[in-house]
């Protein structure tokens, strides 16, 4: 068997005795598409801080082609290839389509050369290419302030691929889209899959269900089940968690 891309063993989180992760186990193939979901409080957000060394397990190990990442830090880990995307997109409102993703794109991360520099050729090549395939071309010289949340997500998106990651991390990329965005960002997101080991948290189960992808499902801190849609819908455990309740 190939070495997992990543893998969590018995991963608990203890805050102050509240557990948020409870001997969580879980592992991703290289190139998998995997959707995470789960009641509110369960974990899902945490699971991902785990990952990207935001937050430190109280017990159990967290793999990355391998080798242990408990303990680095974030900017070690992401420079290891973990990328994620935060639920509100981080763009620069006040510069443009293309100098958002340039940023982004750039080798160098050090503030003057990122100013004063010019860019080159590589960067600007793979910054057109990004913008054409999130469909943001007609919007390159526009402020990212002036996108709709749907586009600004789909900017974020795409600045996290230009930084090139084996693993993109999605905290829910589609909360406050409209349903075309909706659709084209599980496209998008389909797309990514293969190159990228893709993980997507997500509470919209339309969307779920168009990405097709293995759902693991999380409640209380403890995995649940896992499985196809349908399987997990059908599961009696996963009907009495979601029962009552509005997401
Ligand atoms: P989800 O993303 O599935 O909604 P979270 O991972 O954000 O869930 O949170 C899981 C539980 O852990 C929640 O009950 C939350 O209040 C708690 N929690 C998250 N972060 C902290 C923290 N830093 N300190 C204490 N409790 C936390
Ligand atoms: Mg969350």
């Amino acid at each position: 068997m190939t070495t997992p891309i990543l893998e969590l063993n018995d991963v608990s989180v203890d805050f102050d005795g509240f557990f948020a992760l409870t001997d969580l186990s879980l592992s991703l193939s290289h190139g998998e598409l995997r959707s995470i979901i789960g009641p509110n409080g369960a974990g899902k957000t945490t699971f991902l801080d785990v990952i990207t060394g935001k937050v430190r397990p109280t017990k159990g190990t967290v793999s990355l082609r391998g080798s242990s990442i408990i303990g680095l830090s974030e900017q070690k880990i992401s420079r290891l290839g973990v990328g994620r995307k935060f639920q509100t997109p981080r763009v620069f409102d006040n510069l443009s389509v293309t100098r958002n993703l340039e940023l982004a794109a750039s080798p160098t991360k050090e503030p003057f050369s990122l100013m004063f520099k010019k860019l080159g050729p590589n960067v600007k090549d793979e910054v057109h290419r990004l913008l054409e395939y999130v469909g943001l071309a007609p919007y390159a010289k526009s402020l990212a302030g002036s996108l709709s949340h749907g586009q600004k997500q789909w900017l974020a998106i795409s600045m996290l691929v230009a930084q090139s990651p084996d693993i993109i991390l999605l905290d829910e990329p589609v909360a406050g889209l409209t349903d075309e965005e909706t659709n084209r960002t599980a496209e998008l997101i389909k797309s990514l899959a293969g190159e990228h080991t893709v993980v997507v948290i997500e509470h919209d189960m339309e969307f779920i269900r168009d990405l097709g992808a293995p759902v693991t499902v999380l409640h209380q801190g403890k995995l649940l089940t896992e499985g196809t849609l349908d399987q997990v819908k059908a599961d009696p455990k996963v009907i009495e968690v979601y029962l009552g309740q509005s997401d």
